[in-house]
């Protein structure tokens, strides 16, 4: 067995790159893009989509997709560095296109979708062109169990007709296209298979945006979505009759680590902000960084980022080698997300009042953080299903070390 945490030259070079394209054109150009945002639409698009140019023509372009892609073709450990790298900045994910939840819809389609839906699709979304939502959570039903799903869809000759409810759809306001779950079998043969997925133009008759939802972040695209009479050809039925639930799975395995890999970038920003703070700040005779109550805040940060990063890359590494990585992901998910909020809560807590202001970005960053713990898996669910295979893993072995990573400790 060999443990080696270097990288290829290669893999390196592009990290360099990552790093020097983020830092050097994306995080310059973020101040006058949160400027102009709600000044001039006209203006801010055209900074934006400038900048992605740039990433195209420096070869950042699609990190996780196949070169024939128009891609880089990294393999998730690879992965992880760039998105990290990318996270740095707010804007760094979209400059690359890689961003949620575009991210995760392109992995389905090239994983689902037939060789004329990649094309009418994919190909797109890859280019640049357009942007992509994942439909699947509705109000009246528990979200963290998709077999209550309502949404339906019914075939009336060669066309699907679906009705629901959803909300919460991140991007579907910039939408062209939407990923939608809605109920297609009756009498499943066990209740994950009732659901099926499809490919939904947009804007489409039969599919409303009611509102975007005020979060406590703001208003920032995550929409309400009523859906009526909604016909969808019988070709943009994705992945075959009743495999939603599967597919929904399949999806959310990498774009949850892709979440993660931009966490660990948050978190490392908070910390660093907190270090600096904390030497910078004078009180009762020494710097802040001199007391040992910050210095405990310091220290555990510094242990749960160390812990977050392994757990990444072990996960990565995991579907890198085809190996089962379902609940290394899920462990890094609630993991990660759990410490992006206490750290960035520490680093609020040693800025003092200037932290709880909106003076610096961790007020921002701890409101955006909230969701890591509900969206993709709330806590809970992720936590059920770990202790359901650590139990598992006792029955069939008399021991739980399968479900701790499996790692040969
Ligand atoms: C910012 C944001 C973006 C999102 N983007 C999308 C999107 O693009 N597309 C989409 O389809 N959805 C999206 N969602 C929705 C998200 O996937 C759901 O919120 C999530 O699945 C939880 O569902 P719910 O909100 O209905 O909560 P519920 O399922 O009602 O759960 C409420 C609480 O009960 C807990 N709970 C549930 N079951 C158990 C149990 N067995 N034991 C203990 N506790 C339990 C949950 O963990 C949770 O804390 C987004 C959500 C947020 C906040």
């Amino acid at each position: 067995m060999s443990i080696d945490f270097t990288l290829s030259p290669e893999a390196e070079a592009i990290r360099a790159r990552v790093r020097a394209f983020v830092g050097e054109v994306v995080k310059p150009a973020e101040d006058k893009l949160q400027g102009i945002r709600d000044l001039d639409r006209a203006e801010y698009v055209t900074l934006l989509l400038s900048l992605r140019d740039q990433a195209k023509a420096a070869g950042l372009w699609l990190p996780h997709m196949p070169v024939e892609w128009g891609g880089m073709a990294l393999g998730h450990v690879e992965l992880a560095m760039v998105q990290a790298e990318a996270a740095k900045a707010y804007y760094g994910p979209f400059v690359l296109n890689c961003q949620a939840p575009d991210e995760g819809n392109m992995h389905t389609l090239l994983h689902w979708a037939d060789d004329a839906q990649k094309e009418k699709y994919l190909r797109p979304l890859c280019e640049g062109r357009v942007m992509s939502c994942f439909a699947m959570t509705e109000p009246e039903v528990a979200g963290s169990d998709p077999t209550l799903i309502q949404t339906s869809a019914v075939l009336d000759g060669d066309t699907w007709v679906l009705n629901g409810h959803k909300w919460f759809i991140s991007n579907a306001h910039r939408a062209r296209f939407a990923i939608v779950i809605a109920r297609t079998e009756t009498d499943p043969e066990i209740p994950q298979a009732a659901n099926s997925a499809f490919l939904v133009d947009l804007p489409s008759d039969g599919w409303t945006e009611v509102r975007e939802i005020e979060t406590m972040h703001g208003g920032t695209g995550h929409s309400e979505i009523l859906i009526e009479n909604l016909r969808v050809p019988a070709a943009n039925l994705l992945g075959g009759r009743g495999n939603g639930h599967l597919l929904g799975q399949y999806r959310l395995g990498p774009a949850r680590l892709a979440h993660c890999m931009r966490w660990i970038a948050q978190a490392e920003t908070a910390l660093d902000m907190m270090v600096d703070r904390s030497l910078n700040r004078f009180a009762h005779g020494s710097l802040l960084a001199d007391k040992q109550g910050v210095q405990w805040m310091i220290a555990d940060s510094t242990m749960e980022i160390y812990q977050a990063k392994l757990m990444v890359l072990h996960a990565a590494y995991r579907i890198d080698h085809g190996l089962e990585f379902k609940s290394e992901v899920s462990m890094a998910k609630h993991f990660v997300a759990n410490m992006l909020n206490k750290v960035i809560d520490r680093a609020i807590q040693v800025h003092g009042a200037l932290g709880y202001s909106t003076d610096t970005p961790l007020a921002h960053m701890y409101q955006q953080a909230r969701w890591a713990r509900i969206a993709d898996g709330s806590d809970e669910i992720h936590q059920m299903r770990i202790a359901q295979r650590t139990l598992a893993a006792y029955r069939e072995h008399a021991s739980t070390r399968t479900a701790t990573g499996d790692l040969p400790l």
